[in-house]
């Protein structure tokens, strides 16, 4: 057998003999450290990072089978997204390395612009998806899974010195099945708390289709035993076309990059080859479907509900009503290696299934296209994020963890990322460690996860490169400089040969630009030398080698071949040297603007600015907020909702311009 056809077989094998697992009268005897509810993305990274720090740890979830399961779109990654997967595999999820077992079709978007703005993404087979992180998890010494739904937790009170305060100490297992205690307790359950699905007039409970929500019991005793202040959010599907119905040739056809480039900084090639890879089509909305819609409002009952959705991410039905007579683009994204199905991105929709027949055949394209399966909505509780320490602990009650969409966020990379920071703190609180946070300095994890303990969250929130004040730090290039040395080194979660490896390119980088530093190229020896590798007269007075580089048109390669004794050494990591000599100036300027801001804090904002017309960079969306609360102080300004660390440095800029 090929490799990857023998690890599924071995999934398999383990799961239907549950040889890896326990039953769960089995584990009901046990005290765990941690207990993870939910096998989502945010489960399957709790776990496993509660694991690598060295808790042991049960994973509980519903159903065996949708362990890793892709609920919506088959990718991965994107632009804020991709950074999210690097930064969780630099602290040694698993996210990143399923993306570069499962991958489909790799690509890196906005390419156009800076490399602190790229967005790794890719396609994704879902099978192999799922395959890759059951197979972890199963591999996983010290981590057990059961299959079962949590029903309710155990709960005491806290220390008889703090009243109000509760603690959690293990979880109820539904249908009389037993009780598991813990330390730590993680619950994970995404759409499934209290969810409900929509299509056309129907509701049914349900978390995802074919699958029963969380107990109502569970988003009772979050409400009324723990006391906290819970949601409701909702998102949507597409409907999954059949590839053969589909007429290709009507659509634009997008191809891969040529050379796929991994997420995991542990991998050096993708298990997809580049030949081998999928292609990806595009299409638009016809004012046919804009009709389509608008006749089947009224028997359309998830568009109809106030409940908030995803904005950036929103179905057909709301871009038709928001943007009339205009036309949408629709990705018709493969499914899998060997999958008949094509997923229609940008086509989310909740009407009956024979509408969507109808509109889906108003696309060129689709013209003759046949449905598998219908798109659906689903409305579900999340829990008021505000409610959470930075370490993903609920304040009131000790020893309970929360991520993923039960926080109010949408994506698998979102839920991934808190996912392994839940895990990563409730390992520690077990194990008797102090939490640990992540800074909005080192980390979109950190701005993650402070945008929505000190924000809250009124719409499903997702990732952004524009909510980083540092994007020009956080890149996805230098998340293991970043992340994995303080994962081992402070965290515990990094494994040591990951270690070891970024801190052998950590020395390497750091040597090369020394190295840089200290090449001239202002003798005439080094001038005719860059003539001849086509760098000009002009630029090759410039005097170091590092100021070099930060010349578009220069590559690491030219200047290693002009001075092979001092820089070859380092060819190996040209394309990361370069971005750290172009980034290292912006990345300073950053720092200072940022000291500014934290020095001006008590700085008075004119009581009567004029924020909706005011001649500088800011967001109809930020103007619209400024005007609303009207900051006395910058310092005011800055703590505001939706007000971005960049909008505060213009608005910074302007009024210490004007005084
Ligand atoms: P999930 O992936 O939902 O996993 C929850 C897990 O918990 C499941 O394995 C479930 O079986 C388990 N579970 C639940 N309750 C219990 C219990 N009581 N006991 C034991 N186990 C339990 N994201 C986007 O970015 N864009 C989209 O357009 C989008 N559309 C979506 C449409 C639909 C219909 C759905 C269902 C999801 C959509 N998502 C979308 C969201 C995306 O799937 C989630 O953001 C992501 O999967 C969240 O991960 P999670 O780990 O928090 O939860």
């Amino acid at each position: 057998f090929p490799m990857w056809q023998l690890r599924r077989l071995v999934v398999r094998h383990h799961f239907l003999s549950g040889c890896h697992n326990r039953t769960i009268t089995d584990v009901t005897h046990h005290n765990y450290d941690v207990i993870v509810v939910g096998g989502g993305h945010a489960g399957t990274e709790a776990a496993a990072a509660a694991t690598r720090i060295g808790a042991k740890t049960l994973l509980v979830t519903q159903k065996f089978e949708t362990i890793g399961a892709l609920s919506c779109n088959p990718s991965l990654g994107g632009v804020g997204k991709g950074q999210l997967v690097k930064e969780v595999d630099a602290l040694d999820g698993l996210m990143g390395r399923a993306g570069d077992y499962a991958g489909v079709h790799f690509s890196i978007l906005n390419r156009s612009k800076g490399p602190a703005v790229w967005g790794p993404r890719a396609q994704l087979d879902r099978e192999r998806y799922k395959e890759f992180i059951q197979s972890e998890l199963l591999s996983t010494p010290n981590l057990t899974v059961i299959e079962g739904s949590v029903e309710d937790f155990i709960v005491s009170p806290a220390d008889p010195g703090k009243p109000g305060k509760s603690r959690v100490t293990g979880v109820r297992i539904a249908n009389g099945v037993g009780e598991i205690l813990a330390s730590s307790v993680v619950i994970t359950t995404g759409t499934f708390l209290s969810g409900s699905l929509f299509m056309g007039q129907t509701t049914s409970p349900g978390g995802r289709m074919g699958e029963p929500p969380s107990c109502a019991s569970i988003s009772y005793s979050l409400r009324e035993v723990l006391g906290l202040k819970l949601g409701r959010l909702r998102t949507g599907t597409p409907p999954r076309i059949v590839k053969d119905t589909i007429d290709f040739s009507l659509a634009e056809l997008h191809l891969p990059d040529p050379q796929p480039t991994p997420f995991s900084f542990v991998n050096k090639r993708t298990h997809c080859k580049p030949e081998d890879q999928l292609p990806c089509h595009l299409t638009y909305t016809t004012p046919g479907v804009d009709r389509v819609v608008r006749e089947s409002l009224h028997v359309n009952s998830h568009i109809q509900q106030d409940t908030k959705g995803p904005r950036y991410c929103p179905s057909i039905e709301s871009r038709v009503l928001r943007f009339p007579g205009r036309q949408h683009q629709v990705w018709l994204e493969p499914e899998g290696l060997t999958s008949d199905l094509v997923y229609p991105q940008g086509l989310s929709m909740t009407m009956t299934p024979e509408l969507q027949l109808r509109l889906l055949r108003e696309i060129p394209p689709l013209h003759r296209a046949e449905i598998r399966t219908p798109g659906y909505g689903v409305q579900y509780d999340f829990i008021c994020p505000m409610q959470l320490f930075p370490w993903l602990q609920v304040k009131r009650v000790q020893g309970l963890f929360l991520a993923g969409q039960i926080n109010g966020t949408t994506g698998y990379e979102e839920a991934a990322a808190q996912g392994l920071w839940a895990g990563v703190n409730a390992g520690r609180t077990a194990l008797s460690l102090p939490p640990l946070s992540l800074s909005r300095t080192e980390s979109y994890i950190g701005v993650m996860i402070d945008d929505l303990v000190s924000r809250g969250v009124t719409e499903p929130y997702r990732m952004f490169t524009s909510r980083a004040e540092f994007r020009t730090s956080l890149r996805p290039d230098n998340a293991d400089l970043r992340l994995t040395l303080r994962g081992f080194e402070e965290v515990g979660c990094v494994s040591s040969q990951r270690y070891s490896e970024a801190s052998r390119t950590s020395c390497a980088l750091s040597e090369a630009l020394f190295a840089l530093r200290s090449v001239t190229l202002s003798s005439p020896r080094w001038r005719e030398k860059l003539r001849g590798v086509g760098i000009s007269e002009a630029k090759s007075t410039l005097v170091s080698g590092e100021e070099m580089l930060q010349h578009k048109e220069v590559s690491f390669e030219m200047l290693a071949s002009i001075f092979p004794e001092i820089l070859a050494p380092y060819l190996e990591f040209s394309q990361r040297i370069k971005i750290e000599a172009v980034y290292r100036p912006h990345c300073e300027n950053q720092k200072r603007e940022m000291v500014r801001i934290q020095e001006e804090e008590s700085l008075t904002l004119p009581p009567d600015i004029d924020y909706l017309s005011l001649p500088v960079s800011l967001s109809d969306e930020v103007r619209e907020v400024l005007d609303r609360a009207r900051p006395d102080t910058l310092g005011a300004a800055t703590r505001l909702p939706g007000v971005t660390p960049a909008a505060v440095v213009h608005l910074l800029n302007y009024v210490t311009k004007t005084e």
